[in-house]
């Protein structure tokens, strides 16, 4: 892992690096094995992440956040990785979830739902995808409509994140069914007590076990209208459309931060490792090989520095994002693929963190939007 502090970094920064660090490694990773078996983190754990202030660490202080930029939520996005804790998912929770709410809540929403996800009280998801509908967004069939006071959601979402623990859920659901991306709308749903709302189970996925990634039903469930994220109906396209380029560029950040993981593992591996009476490095294909992986991570490492830099200025535009998105994860997967093998029959087991960074890396290529709409955005600003 880079020991050069980025330019988009500084003490501030660097000290909740150490803190990020301090918590992931003593306080997740000696539970990661444990959470993977159970499917899901303990409750608890948010809590504490809470109270350390490592959850909504770019939302402003007055609601209850650490009052950072999405430098804080980088940082701690490449942390997970380092610590190899793919089980908690905090950048859903705090760089996605809570952002929607600060960019588009009205002040009364703020206050009521930003505190509980800055402590912890409540863990947060976002449910846009169906059995039957993924990329094509505008297709959603939940229906959330507008019946006196409340709105009454009824529909079926799948592939969760946080789907299990999550108190508070931003449905994406049609109040005009009739529209396409018109009839789309944001409705914040608080889970406790809340009749005809059920979870399904927590898949069963080839990665990223210690995540609870489930299905969520939603059968007339009725929340009062102050729950409509914003306060007109028919924004919800555009409201995702706006907040995506973030969620892309935190994938970017931890794929980056996972190639720079695999090589070092890599590098560390093959240079104790020994073979023919000499350590497998010695091999010219390994060096070669490993040269090439190095050179993808020190270009990925300036592109993503970039893109941070840029994203921090309010500059970071829709195809660059998604520039990011798709190559890095590309290359994630790549190189998880190529420093794997070096590794041999070793690399095929669990215990050895490279057939974590194998599995965990090729969701990668799929959630955020899929690599291939990737480039279909990219392609229209060509
Ligand atoms: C572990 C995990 C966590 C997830 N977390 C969440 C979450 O928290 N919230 C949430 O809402 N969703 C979540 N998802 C869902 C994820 O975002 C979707 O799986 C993804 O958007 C793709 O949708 P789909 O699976 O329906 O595939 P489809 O849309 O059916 O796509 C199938 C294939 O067709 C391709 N394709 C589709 N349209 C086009 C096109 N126009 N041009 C070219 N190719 C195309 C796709 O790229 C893909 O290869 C998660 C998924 C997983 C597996």
């Amino acid at each position: 892992m880079p020991t050069i502090r980025p330019a988009w970094s500084d003490d501030d920064l660097e000290a909740f690096r150490e803190l990020a660090r301090t918590f992931l490694e003593k306080e997740c990773a000696p539970n990661e094995p444990r959470w993977n078996e159970q499917q899901h983190v303990d409750r608890d754990i948010w809590r504490k992440a809470g109270e350390l202030g490592l959850l909504c660490p770019s939302i402003p202080e007055e609601y209850g956040g650490g009052g950072g930029s999405f430098a804080h939520e980088a940082v701690m996005a490449e942390e997970q990785i380092r610590a190899l804790v793919g089980s908690l998912g905090t950048a859903v929770h705090s760089t996605i979830v809570a952002h929607y709410i600060l960019e588009y809540g009205t002040e009364e929403q703020k206050k009521r739902w930003l505190p509980k996800l800055a402590s912890g009280e409540y863990v947060g998801a976002i449910a846009m995808t169906e059995p039957g509908t993924g990329s094509d967004l505008q297709s959603v069939k939940t229906k959330a409509i507008r019946a006196g006071d409340e709105y009454v959601i009824d529909g079926s979402k799948t592939f969760i994140s946080n789907g299990l623990l999550a108190d508070l859920i931003i449905v994406v659901g049609k109040t005009d069914p009739h529209n396409a991306a018109a009839g789309i709308s944001l409705l914040v749903v608080e889970t406790d007590g809340t009749d005809g709302f059920s979870r399904g189970r927590v898949l069963k996925k080839i990665g990223q076990h210690g995540q609870d990634t489930s299905e969520l039903f939603f059968d007339g469930v009725r929340v009062p209208a102050g729950n409509l994220l914003g306060e007109t109906e028919g924004q919800g396209f555009i409201q995702l459309m706006q907040q995506l380029a973030q969620e892309r560029l935190v994938l970017a950040v931890g794929a980056v931060a996972a190639i720079e993981l695999t090589l070092d593992l890599t590098l560390k591996y093959t240079k104790d490792r020994q073979a023919f009476g000499k350590p497998v490095f010695q091999f010219q294909n390994t060096r070669f090989k490993l040269a090439e992986v190095a050179t993808t991570a020190k270009v990925a490492r300036v592109f993503i520095d970039d893109c941070i830099a840029k994203h921090l200025a309010g500059q970071l535009d829709v195809p660059t994002a998604s520039m990011a998105k798709w190559w890095t994860t590309q290359m994630q997967c790549d190189v998880a693929d190529e420093c794997l093998q070096f590794f041999g029959g070793y690399g095929y087991m669990e215990e050895y963190p490279i057939s974590r960074l194998y599995t965990d890396a090729r969701i990668q290529k799929i959630y955020g939007g899929t690599n291939e709409i990737m480039k279909e955005i990219i392609s229209r600003f060509l």
